[in-house]
């Protein structure tokens, strides 16, 4: 694609990286096809195509309005379109820059300002996030069902094995997560404490500065981001062999950490190693995979459809990963029909955008329960939480049905 850039905006380091990323794109549209909004509305604005085109028009000068907002609002990043365009356009990123200019020219209402600024200032803080859960659930009955369906049932986390392994990581805490479903972390220490690894939380981490970043407060997101580099460094320097995800969506973030700071002189290095050493929790069970398949041996049969949350498939491009160590596992895999589609989770979405991200949720769990599964199976706690709202069918982590399943093969 020819570009032009306005003079606002060419020379500098986002401009410099937008044009490149927009010269990649050849127009052939491979990507609509793959995209959740263009697929719902049938709008080429709604589509990767059609929302490049709005940006490219934006940073050749052309006046911003509230109609390039709301299309670039109801984007998922879900990133569906960077694995389907075969001129590898890194839309992510682009979408990254274009929210973000796009922010600082067009004013929204006074509601929706508020409404963003409650949800990047309330999300990421484990107290509040946690006292608002808390009251969710003791006032449930009191809420309207939409709400109340999303509030998840609590579950003990179970005991979380001391550190006595000689091959230490760490993992992100996280924010909502420790509140919502503390078992997962603790379902991945126990994991890994049997393949002789020890999973430690370092005191000071926080959450990814994922939820801020993309609702464009994207100077507190640093903050976030530095608190984590400063809380894990000391551990990196001790020899922690990896930064531990959890939560596919955060484990985006982190692996951007080298990109975001990379001009900050103080942080650049230390932001790249901590992105070098981020792994999600299914790649580090992978490597054990021989160890896990003897110790699940005898296993009795379940069958679960597992879904692959876009953070994971799309954005960590970690694909075919999970399934067959849950088929090692004795889990039967169901076939799922739109596979690569979004649930409508989406970090934010779900609140900011409700009516599409239910009519993805509908298609999603109709996919997901089409092979009649006994559990539903995902990698991320906010697809987990939305999903869970959807059907009643249990949904968990995978970790939590492999740490389930070690529990049922005795001691190892
Ligand atoms: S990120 Fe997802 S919703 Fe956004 S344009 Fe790409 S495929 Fe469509
Ligand atoms: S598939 Fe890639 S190159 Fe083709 S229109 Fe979409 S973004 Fe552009």
């Amino acid at each position: 694609m020819q570009t032009q850039l306005a003079d606002w905006i060419r020379g500098t380091p986002e401009g410099i990286e937008a044009d490149s990323i927009l010269r990649k794109c050849v127009h052939c549209g491979f990507c609509l096809a793959t995209c959740p909004t263009y697929t719902l509305l049938g709008d080429e604005l709604d589509s990767p195509r059609g929302r490049i085109y709005l940006m490219k028009q934006m940073l050749e000068g052309a006046p911003v309005t509230q109609r390039t907002q709301l299309h670039l609002d109801r984007c998922l990043t879900c990133r569906a379109c960077e694995t389907t365009c075969p001129s590898g356009v890194e839309y992510g990123r682009l979408v990254d820059i274009g929210r973000d200019l796009v922010e600082k020219k067009v004013a929204r209402t006074p509601g929706e300002r508020l409404r963003r600024w409650f949800l990047a200032h309330t999300l990421p803080s484990r107290g509040l996030f946690g006292l608002a859960l808390g009251l969710g659930r003791a006032f449930r009955g009191l809420l309207p069902e939409s709400l109340a369906k999303k509030i998840p049932d609590a579950r003990p986390a179970g005991a979380w094995p001391a550190a006595r392994h000689a091959r230490r990581m760490l993992v992100l805490a996280g924010c909502v997560q420790p509140s919502m479903a503390p078992s997962i972390n603790a379902a991945a220490a126990r994991v890994l404490d049997r393949l002789g690894i020890s999973l430690v939380e370092a005191s000071g981490s926080t959450c990814c500065g994922g939820v801020t970043f993309h609702l464009n407060y994207q100077d507190d997101s640093l903050a976030y981001v530095k608190a984590n580099i400063d809380a894990w460094w000391p551990h990196v320097e001790k020899g922690a062999e990896a930064i531990v995800i959890t939560a596919s969506g955060c484990g985006t973030m982190v692996a951007e950490y080298g990109h975001l700071l990379a001009a900050d002189p103080a942080y650049a290095d230390k932001a790249k190693r901590i992105s070098e050493l981020a792994r999600d929790i299914s790649q580090v069970v992978a490597a054990e995979r021989g160890a896990l398949a003897a110790a699940t041996q005898g296993k009795p049969e379940e069958k679960i459809a597992f879904h692959s949350p876009c953070s994971l498939q799309h954005g960590l491009k970690i694909r075919g990963v999970v399934e067959p160590i849950l088929a090692d596992a004795g889990f039967r895999l169901a076939h799922v029909h739109d596979a690569h589609l979004c649930c409508g989770s989406a970090g934010t979405y779900s609140i900011l955008q409700p009516e599409l991200s239910h009519q993805l949720l509908e298609n999603k769990v109709r996919n997901l329960m089409g092979g009649k599964p006994a559990r539903i199976a995902t990698a991320n706690i906010g697809c987990l939480a939305h999903i869970q709202s959807g059907t009643p069918t249990p949904v968990r982590h995978w970790i939590e049905l492999l740490d389930e399943r070690l529990g049922q093969m005795g001691s190892g």
